[in-house]
Order: structure tokens, then C-alpha cells, then sequence
């Protein structure tokens, strides 16, 4: 498979730099409310605390993908003489906790780095950590070139002309029906 260059967006984050305002929670919230702006609800953030203010321990995580089926992997670990689990450091929503779902639907929430309408120039939660703790960062990466719909069409058409229709068909949902 041939390699493409594509825009990467990340938000990096400094622990050090976090005192737990929750910031971040309430201007990520706003600006996915619908209207927009017309509440903020830290549930419905992309961006979330793990806070333990006894225990000095603040890390901010942003939402990434929705995964089906929890991990298996409980190892905790100790940073700076801080101890942190590792569903901590996890950006996906999983079923095992409810970070990242949106509390009445229950539907995975993920960060889309402020690009809803109006698509803002910088993502709000960095623009509202007056800490640094948050860094906007864009680079450029090679990746694998993604297979393009035309392609998986051709792909259908050549089988359906070479086995016939009812033959792939049999075949996907025998397929579907092993997931
Ligand atoms: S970039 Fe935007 S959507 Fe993503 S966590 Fe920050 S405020 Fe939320
Ligand atoms: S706004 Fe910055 S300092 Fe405040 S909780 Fe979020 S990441 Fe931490």
C-alpha cells in the first residue's frame, strides 16, 4: 500500500502544568451544547479530569476512538511518586466506565479538535488552559494511503462478475454473521 502525507492534529499535554481548574471540561462542554453555548456540563466534555486533589494528581485526557470491548490490562503505575491506574491514561469510551459517553444517550463522545461549526483556530480547551498545560500541536505524517470507496466498489464488481451475486452475498452475511 502506497504512503500519503496527512495533517496530524494533537493536543499535548504537561502534567505538571495542571492545578485541576476543570477549564478545559467547561469550555470543551459549552462548545458542544446544543445551542451552542447554552450550558456547560463537565459529562459532556471531550476533555476530562482524572482528579485527586489529595493526592496531588491531575491528567488530563481528551476523548479518542469508541471501543466495543474493555482491555484486559489493570497494571497501575507510579510517576513522580504518583500512582495512576491504566484505564487512566486511556482516551477511548469503553464499556467498562462512563467517561467519554454522553450521559442521556449513552452515545461515545470524541474529541473533533473544535472543528464543529464554526470550526475554531485553535481547540477551545487550549485556548482555556491559562496553565500551558494544553499545547495545540500540527504536523505532517506519512501514512498508509486509505482504501477509497471507488476502489472497494471495483474490488465488489470484479467478485460479483467473477462468482455472481448471490454468491458474494452469501458470503458477506456468512461473514457478518461470525462478528
Ligand atoms: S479540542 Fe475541542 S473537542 Fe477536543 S477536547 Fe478540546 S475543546 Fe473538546
Ligand atoms: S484548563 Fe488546563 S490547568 Fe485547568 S484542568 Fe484543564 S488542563 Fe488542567
Amino acid at each position: 500500500m502506497s504512503k500519503v502525507k496527512k495533517k496530524v492534529k494533537v493536543i499535548k499535554i504537561d502534567v505538571d502544568k495542571c492545578n485541576g481548574c476543570r477549564a478545559c471540561e467547561v469550555a470543551c462542554s459549552a462548545f458542544h451544547a446544543k445551542p451552542k453555548y447554552s450550558s456547560n456540563n463537565p459529562a459532556r466534555s471531550r476533555i476530562r479530569l482524572v482528579r485527586e486533589p489529595l493526592k496531588d494528581v491531575y491528567l488530563p485526557v481528551y476523548a479518542g476512538e469508541y471501543t466495543k470491548a474493555e482491555c484486559s490490562g489493570r497494571d497501575k503505575y507510579v510517576i513522580d511518586g504518583k500512582e495512576y491506574s491504566e484505564c487512566d491514561f486511556c482516551r477511548a469510551s469503553c464499556p467498562s466506565r462512563d467517561l467519554f459517553k454522553e450521559p442521556d444517550s449513552g452515545l461515545p463522545l470524541k474529541c473533533d479538535m473544535c472543528e464543529d461549526d464554526p470550526p475554531q483556530e485553535k481547540p477551545l480547551c487550549v485556548q482555556w488552559c491559562l496553565n500551558d498545560a494544553l499545547t495545540y500541536e500540527e504536523r505532517e505524517e506519512e501514512v498508509e494511503e486509505e482504501v477509497k470507496l471507488e476502489d472497494v466498489e471495483i474490488g465488489l464488481e470484479s467478485m460479483v462478475d467473477k462468482y455472481g451475486l448471490q454468491k458474494v452475498m452469501d458470503t458477506v452475511a456468512r461473514m457478518t454473521k461470525k462478528e
